[in-house]
């Protein structure tokens, strides 16, 4: 048997360090078996899913070089790789359940099932819904296809709690309850399947032996375990890796850390010097030698070292890892990777037209440029109190504008442009002081090229990282009663 691993992403946001973890794991395991990893896109969300985020995902685990052998965009013989692209496999797996009495059509309204939701709650019953909660009278299912309402189909769960066992390669046996594990919806009233149909379905069509992921999926591991047993399928064998952390153990997120991979690019930190911190989450070499190359980590690797602690991304420890690879390149290469990086002909390009206009000799290029090039800019409070905008109409600003630019999907000067226009509309302020705030947030002065065509130049993740770090500069880490009330102000704009 050849071991198969799989990374799984979804499309839908920035590419996340924890998916380069999670794929690095995967890679490692596989080459140490002798055996392949896989790149599957699961963009069932046709909503949320965008090829922008796609070819993100590409870009930045390649960046790291964590190589897959099959995917959608270097083909292999268990292709197609994009979800999408197979719709007509799912539904046909859908309806054999439906044929053997394993899964059923469901004519129940979304009002309706709220209804359920709700009264269960008001019981203080917690406990999932299942097949027989949603049961219709033969009548009344053919009176519902008649007037043409649609239908999804649904998998059958035990209907009595009990303990459902469940193996993994890192905790041994695991025990969850039948009680929470509702009568999953495998494919939507689009046609689309659910993540659980397509993913199973994906994982045995395409001989996957081993399936590791993060543990926020242990969850859905008695519905997946369930479909193996409903189609007669060997299941693969489950790993769920430990989450990472903030320094201060919650879930690693974008509102206390940069999460997205290419932010850590932009930064200047080194692929070799990420891939190697990444491998450190939970994971030690056997000589516990700290620096690390991919090789050394495959040559090495074993899954169960892995520790169940919540891991910590650290990014100290990072910049600290980082220093040591930069301090190990030759001049050659480091002189190499900086030009790489940034200090290339065409970055240059992108600049010049933004600085010429303001330079009368070449010196003027380094100051008017150097923002463009720096990590976090030092917060200076002064230049934030020669504005005018004060108090909470200018936190509000902040965190508005970085709102709106996180939910925006194209980052083009006319797309930014246009966001910031509406917002200052909507708050009632004047452009010009909209914007104050956020060219000293962005590009660390206000007497600068544009803070939009600076914004384009930077990036999403850069700038989105220069506003966060402006804002808990400015006012710390937002309380929950805060973040609500600010919330509350946004949603009624
Ligand atoms: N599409 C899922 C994700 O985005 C994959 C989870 C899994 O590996 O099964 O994480």
């Amino acid at each position: 048997m050849t071991v198969r691993t799989r990374i799984a992403p979804s499309p839908t946001g920035d590419p996340h360090v924890g998916t380069a973890y999670i794929a690095l794991f995967n890679l490692c395991f596989a080459r140490q078996h002798g055996g392949e990893f896989i790149l599957r896109i699961e963009d069932t969300d046709q909503l949320r899913s965008t090829t922008e985020f796609e070819q993100a995902i590409f870009d930045s685990l390649r960046w790291l070089g964590l190589d897959w052998a099959e995917g959608p965009d270097v083909g292999g013989e268990y292709g197609p790789y994009r979800q999408s692209e197979r719709g007509d496999i799912y539904r046909q797996y859908a309806e054999q359940l439906v044929e053997v009495g394993h899964a059923f059509y469901c004519y129940r309204t979304p009002v309706e099932l709220n209804e359920l939701r709700e009264t269960r709650r008001a019981e203080g019953d917690f406990t999932a819904l299942k097949p027989s909660d949603l049961l219709l009278s033969d009548e009344e299912i053919a009176k519902r296809q008649a007037a043409g309402m649609t239908s999804v189909i649904r998998m059958k769960v035990p209907e009595e709690n009990g303990p459902c066992l469940v193996d993994d390669m890192l905790r041994g046996t695991i025990e969850l309850d039948w009680g929470q594990v509702d009568a999953q919806v495998l494919l939507k009233s689009d046609g689309m399947p659910t993540y659980h149909l397509a993913n199973v379905v994906d994982d045995h069509l395409m001989n996957i032996t081993h399936v590791i992921r993060g543990e926020e999926w242990i969850n859905s591991a008695p519905k997946h375990q369930l479909l193996y047993q409903y189609f007669g399928w060997d299941m693969p064998q489950l790993c769920h890796l430990p989450l990472l952390r903030n320094p201060d153990k919650s879930k690693l997120s974008k509102r206390k850390n940069p999460t997205t991979i290419m932010y850590y690019e932009r930064m200047g930190f080194l692929p070799e010097a990420l891939l190697n911190y990444l491998g450190r989450m939970g994971w030690s070499m056997s000589n516990g030698r700290e620096q690390f190359t991919l090789d050394d980590m495959m040559a090495d690797f074993d899954i169960q070292r892995v520790s169940l602690g919540g891991p910590i991304f650290d990014i100290e420890k990072l910049s600290w890892l980082n220093g040591l690879w930069i301090r190990d390149c030759s001049t050659e290469v480091l002189a190499e990777k900086i030009h790489q990086w940034a200090f290339n002909r065409e970055t240059l390009l992108s600049v010049l037209p933004h600085t010429q206009p303001r330079m009368e000799t070449l010196t003027d290029f380094t100051p008017l440029a150097a923002f463009l090039l720096s990590g976090m800019l030092p917060l200076e409070r002064d230049k934030y109190d020669q504005l005018k905008l004060e108090g909470d109409q200018l936190k509000s600003v902040l965190q508005f504008s970085l709102w709106k630019l996180e939910a925006l999907r194209e980052w083009g000067r006319d797309q930014i442009l246009n966001t910031c226009k509406s917002l200052a509309d909507s708050m009632e302020i004047k452009l010009k002081d909209f914007l104050a705030p956020l060219f000293v947030a962005i590009s660390g002065t206000t007497v600068s090229f544009s803070v939009i065509d600076a914004m384009v130049l930077l990036g999403p993740d850069m700038s989105r990282a220069r506003l966060r770090y402006a804002l808990t500069g400015l006012y710390g880490e937002m309380g929950k009663k805060q973040l609500k009330k600010l919330e509350k102000a946004y949603r009624s704009l």
